[in-house]
């Protein structure tokens, strides 16, 4: 029997009635003659409340405890919709992440799937089981404790058996019925892509269009899994959603395919550093200890053997940045006249497959902002997106006007 993986979110399984929603659909796959393997989420809302028990309980947690509380979520989403399934009368039941086992690494809260054994939930099938529930986000480690995959993980488990299992889709059921253009309650016009390419929803993903979790679209593109991102709340279809697919299958070739963007962005700006080899290992080394997830880096052209050296990272790093350029500074590893921060700023980006093949797109996102009166601060490039940093206030205004540019409100 053709596999089939489905995975529903903490919304689609968040009360009773909507398990029973998602049931049914996971009755009609069954009735089309899948093996159906279902990934549950927790219910929405429920990870949170684990997280902060634990944090009250202990701040400085044992990882280990962590992953045991915050894990059960799962466990429970997985057990009532197997008897949801077993009360329409399909053989159904629930699997936990150490019973099937879904083999990871042992980084509590953060851990990697290494390994899936197939042959456990094989066997059941074979002997009539129709789905297999398993509990996302959970795994177990070496040791034998149970790890979790960080949050939003259980996208990544789902991916993860689609792959061990060979299955023929994995629909990933959220609120949203797809991957947009842009985030539409920045823009109106933002359109639902009908397709986009593991690369492009890779970028966004780690843009921060937080449909899916960065890692399963990773897994995905490594081992072609095809991936659909669709609503459980509107009718059953089978065109619904966005397939994340091969370049080769993205039948469109515009130049952009999505506009992202990241409100939290920071803008730090070392004045007057020497310019000499080793500079920028003195000063990225301390940063990377410290944990500080550096993304654009600008030097400046040196003046006099003095150079200026600017570069990004989330907000919140930003104590932590300035402590670790502190502590280089007071121990002679580096030397420099201020240090700036500017936290007031955020990132746009472009993102498309077809800057590869196609020019003028920089040059028409240069002209777009600019046109509008707003400043570009940072800017870095990749093969296929383009981000600049601007002022904060000007956001929503960056976002439409190259949503407009781009004519992203024709795409689909
Ligand atoms: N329940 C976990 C979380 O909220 C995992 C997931 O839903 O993907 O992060
Ligand atoms: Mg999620």
């Amino acid at each position: 029997m053709p596999v089939l993986v489905m995975k529903f979110g903490g919304t689609s399984v968040a009360t009773l009635d909507r398990i029973k929603r998602a049931a049914k659909r996971v009755g009609l796959e069954v009735a089309k003659g899948y093996d159906v393997i279902v990934i549950v989420s927790a219910m929405s809302g429920k990870t949170n409340e684990l997280v902060g028990w634990v944090n009250e309980t202990s701040p400085l947690y044992d990882a280990r405890e962590y992953d045991a509380v915050v894990s059960s979520g799962e466990n429970v989403t997985a057990g009532l919709m197997a008897l949801t399934l077993q009360e329409m009368g399909v053989p159904a039941r629930s699997w936990q992440g150490w019973q099937v086992p879904v083999k990871t690494t042992d980084a509590h809260s953060a851990a990697r799937i290494e390994e899936i054994p197939p042959e456990n939930i094989t066997e059941k099938f074979g002997e009539g089981m129709k789905v297999a529930v398993v509990a996302g986000f959970q795994g177990v480690s070496p040791e034998g404790r149970i790890t979790t995959l960080g949050r939003g993980g259980s996208d990544t488990t789902a991916v993860a058996f689609a792959a061990a299992f060979d299955a023929e889709r994995c629909d990933i059921y959220t609120d949203v019925d797809g991957v947009y253009t842009t985030d539409p309650r920045i823009s109106p016009k933002a359109r639902k892509l009908d397709k986009i390419s593991f690369e492009e929803m890779l970028e966004l993903a780690s843009l921060g269009a937080k449909v899916l979790q960065t890692r399963s679209v990773e897994l995905a593109m490594r081992y072609k899994v095809k991936l659909r991102v669709l609503s459980s709340f509107e009718e059953p279809s089978d065109e619904a959603g966005t397939l994340v697919c091969d370049e080769e299958e993205t039948m469109e070739n515009r130049p952009v395919s999505g506009i992202a963007y990241s409100r939290d962005e920071a803008k730090m700006t070392l004045i007057s550093v020497a310019d000499r080899p080793g500079i920028a290992a003195a000063i990225f080394g301390p940063l990377s200890e410290a944990g500080v997830n550096v993304d654009m880096i600008i030097q400046n052209i040196a003046d006099e053997g003095r150079t200026d050296m600017t570069f990004s990272c989330p907000t919140d790093q930003v104590m932590r940045a300035t402590k670790a350029l502190q502590e280089a500074h007071d121990s002679g590893e580096i030397n420099f006249r201020d240090l700036v921060a500017d936290t007031d700023v955020c990132k746009i980006s472009a993102v498309g497959i077809g800057m590869r093949s196609q020019s003028g797109v920089a040059a028409t996102m240069f002209k777009t902002l600019s046109d509008e009166g707003i400043n570009i601060k940072v800017i870095a490039t990749s093969e296929i997106k383009i981000s600049v940093l601007i002022d904060r206030k000007y956001l929503e205004l960056a976002v439409q006007s190259l949503h407009d540019a781009f004519e992203l409100e024709t795409a689909g």
